[in-house]
């Protein structure tokens, strides 16, 4: 994300000169005014000064060190930046939506210099708008389709489709092969015409049946060559394109399961499964039936050229007389089509990406009632689709008569000029039929091509939404010479500091020692940053700075599979994958024995109510476990963790939602699991914290307590408090 502006060069000597040599550090525009109107302007940083130009002109300054807190406050669909001086807030700058994140960091810059630290702040977030027009990128993705290259999109698909070449030159033969007998057929009428029909009829010739036959039997033979190339073409391009929708599938999905999780939080599962779907049958639509086509039209196309030149030059001159007028008619209307088209498909994916939504969180709909609201947005969403697809089918439909019409005058041209000739005696009857055969394939050719920029985007569009998945590069991977270690489960956290979005830090500073084998309770309000120090340690995303260390070894220098293998999570909300409860028990470890299975199951006291089921651990637990009570799906998930025997346990809230009896024997399957690993535990029922060796309290990103409960509460700190409270609340619940 820009940062630093480049100033127009009016206003840069105009700066430059109040400035007297002091480096600009950051350059925001700006782009409201208090009234909400546009304006032109540039918020200026500063080692000690911000400077405001307003529509070309200084509108104030500011001495960055006389505020004493700065902040970048978001407001309905705009935000604003503003200081403290003097206890009095100022507001320093408005700005729209498109620089919100810039001016997050405009804050954290502001407080840093502020206390006379100097920002080493670098953008990693990327821009909404292409860098190089300025245009706002397809949704959700990087992709500007005015920049796109559809020559680069599809070469990238000549990659993936390298392996089955052997059958794009099949493909290439039996067209080439269509094209000689499409072009051969006309040559054959004429024959029936010029020395068959008219010789017979004038009788200069007498009646031969047989030469008739022959050319009939002529023709007949070209059109059964026509359809057993087709059917040949047809399977040969079926398989080359459904092999290249597998192989694309295949590297999406893989894809996807490499990519971390900060890229996958970005993007909808609905927008996901469109490209590992919807997308690759689009390419595979459009190699099947397009691009295999458009093989077939080419050859044609230049066959017929050739064939009219060498043919009647003159004759051929006027049949292409229309073509430059189609090809300027088709440019104009060129970019409105896309745009059309752009629109369509934008409002398709929202529609698909809703529809997705809402069958996720179809229990939540219910539960809330709000089936009607679901089925209203649904069903603007589905009259917005089809108001933009008639409008551009509608534009189509005008589109290609009026092209039609416009090669119709070729034809005319051609038959009024032929028939003069053939009046003259200088061209015969059968000539004219063959070429008016040809003209009539030319301009076949050219209507098709007409419609070809169209599938060309949609398909350029639908490879692009694909390899910008493929080309990504996860964040996360394993450095050069990342080890496999056998852990004990000693966890240091140094000054660890990171946050979702870079200018926004959740976790701040953190610094933690922890030993194998203890037990640690993670505590705080909510909000307060505890289960991102757990995808910190579960290596789900990388601090932004500081450093995690494992018996010693940095997190980014473990092998990820290997430490991995060795952490074990029970999480909240349990998730099971549709499968038998066996299947979600070996999860983990699929190669483990039946008995490992029930042992495991023991340990997670849930064996007996596994084996109460007719099918017992045959029992198929439905979509994400739904026939499963909550405290039966984590009893599940206690036990996957146990099969996998981990050094590192992680355990978030995992009695939160069901009744005492079942936390009971939870919390008891729990005291098994956790025996002799290092076990850190969130919860928000602080007297599930009995066990816990030490407490760890978080509060707005930092470690604000950390010792044993009896220190704690000691220390009468926030931990006490919320015992008291917690306390407090159940004395009311008894009542
Ligand atoms: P806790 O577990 O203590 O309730 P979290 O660690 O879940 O807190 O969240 C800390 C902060 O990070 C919250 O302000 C939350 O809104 C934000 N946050 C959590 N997850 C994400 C995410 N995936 N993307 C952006 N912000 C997030």
């Amino acid at each position: 994300m820009n940062l630093n502006y480049a100033l127009p060069q009016r206003e840069d000597l105009l700066v430059r000169g109040l400035l007297c040599g002091e480096e600009i550090l950051y350059c925001l525009p700006y782009d409201l005014n208090e009234r909400g109107s546009y304006v032109d302007g540039y918020f200026i940083i500063t080692k000690t000064r911000i400077i405001l130009l307003c529509n070309g002109e200084i509108a104030s300054e500011y001495k960055i060190k006389a505020g004493e807190d700065y902040l970048a406050e978001d407001l309905v669909s705009s935000g604003r930046i503003e200081g403290v001086f003097g206890g009095e807030v100022c507001v320093l700058a408005y700005y729209t939506m498109e620089h919100v994140p810039r001016y997050a960091y405009a804050q954290r810059i502001l407080n840093e210099l502020a206390v006379g630290e100097m920002p080493k702040i670098e953008s990693i977030d990327d821009e909404k708008k292409c860098p190089k027009c300025g245009r706002a990128y397809l949704k959700r993705t990087k992709i500007c389709p005015h920049c796109l290259s559809k020559i680069s999109a599809f070469g990238k698909i000549a990659m993936v489709v390298k392996p089955s070449w052997y059958l794009y030159v099949i493909i290439l033969v039996l067209f080439w092969c269509n094209s000689g007998v499409m072009l051969y057929q006309p040559l054959v009428n004429r024959y029936i015409v010029d020395r068959a029909i008219l010789p017979m009829s004038s009788g200069t010739m007498p009646l031969s049946l047989p030469i008739l036959v022959f050319y009939i039997a002529l023709i007949a033979a070209c059109n059964l060559a026509v359809s057993l190339i087709g059917v040949g073409r047809q399977y040969v391009t079926t398989e080359a394109s459904s092999r290249l929708a597998r192989d694309l599938k295949n590297m999406v999905y893989s894809k996807v399961q490499e990519l971390s999780i900060s890229y996958l939080d970005e993007q909808k599962t609905g927008n996901l499964m469109n490209r590992i779907s919807r997308d690759t049958q689009r390419v595979q639509n459009f190699i099947q039936n397009i691009a295999s086509q458009a093989v077939n039209e080419i050859f044609l196309l230049l066959g017929v050229l050739i064939a009219l030149f060498l043919y009647n030059w003159k004759m051929a001159a006027l049949a292409v007389l229309p073509i430059p007028l189609v090809v300027v008619f088709c440019g104009g209307v060129h970019d409105r089509m896309h745009k059309m088209y752009r629109n369509q498909w934008v409002k398709m994916d929202k529609l698909n990406s809703f529809l997705n939504d809402i069958l996720n969180g179809i229990r939540v709909v219910k539960a809330f009632g709000q089936e009607e609201r679901a089925i209203g947005q649904f069903q603007d969403d589905a009259e917005s689709v089809r108001r933009l697809t008639t409008k551009t089918e509608h534009f189509y439909a005008t589109l290609i008569p009026a092209i039609r019409f416009l090669m119709t005058l070729g034809s005319l041209m051609i038959t009024f000029y032929g028939a003069s000739l053939v009046l003259k005696e200088r061209l015969s009857v059968g000539e004219l039929l063959q070429f008016s055969t040809y003209a009539s394939y030319l301009y076949g050719r050219l209507e098709w091509f007409s419609m070809l920029p169209r599938w060309m985007s949609e398909a350029a569009n639908a490879i692009e939404r694909i390899f910008e998945v493929l080309d990504h590069e996860p964040e996360i991977t394993d450095e050069k010479n990342a080890v496999d270690a056998d852990i004990k489960g000693n966890i240091s956290m140094v000054n660890v500091t990171f946050g979702y979005k870079t200018y926004q830090p959740v976790v701040k500073n953190l610094s933690v020692d922890i030993n194998h084998g203890e037990m640690i309770g993670l505590v705080g309000h909510s909000g307060a940053g505890k289960s991102t120090v757990i995808n910190l340690l579960m290596r789900l995303y990388d601090a932004d700075e500081g450093d995690i260390f494992i018996d010693g070894i940095n997190i980014r220098n473990l092998s990820q599979a290997s430490f991995k293998s060795q952490i074990g999570v029970v999480l909240q909300e349990t998730f099971l994958f549709s499968g038998t409860i066996l299947e979600n028990i070996r999860y983990a470890k699929p190669e483990a024995t039946i008995d490992e299975v029930i042992r495991a199951a023991k340990i997670a006291n849930a064996h007996d109510f596994i084996v109460s089921f007719p099918n017992g651990y045959d029992t198929r637990v439905g979509e994400r476990g739904q026939r499963l009570s909550g405290g039966e799906r984590q009893r599940i998930a206690i036990a996957r963790a146990v099969l996998t025997d981990p050094k590192i346990l992680i355990l978030d809230e995992a009695t939160a939602s069901v009744d005492t009896e079942t936390e009971q024997l939870i919390q008891e399957a729990l005291k098994r699991l956790i025996k002799g690993r290092t076990t850190i535990a969130i919860a928000h029922r602080l007297s599930t914290l009995k066990n816990a060796d030490r407490i760890m309290v978080m509060d707005h990103g930092k470690l604000a307590e950390f010792g044993t409960h009896e220190a704690l509460m000691q220390n009468e700190g926030i931990y006490y408090t919320l015992v008291m409270a917690q306390k407090k609340m159940s004395a009311i619940k008894a009542l």
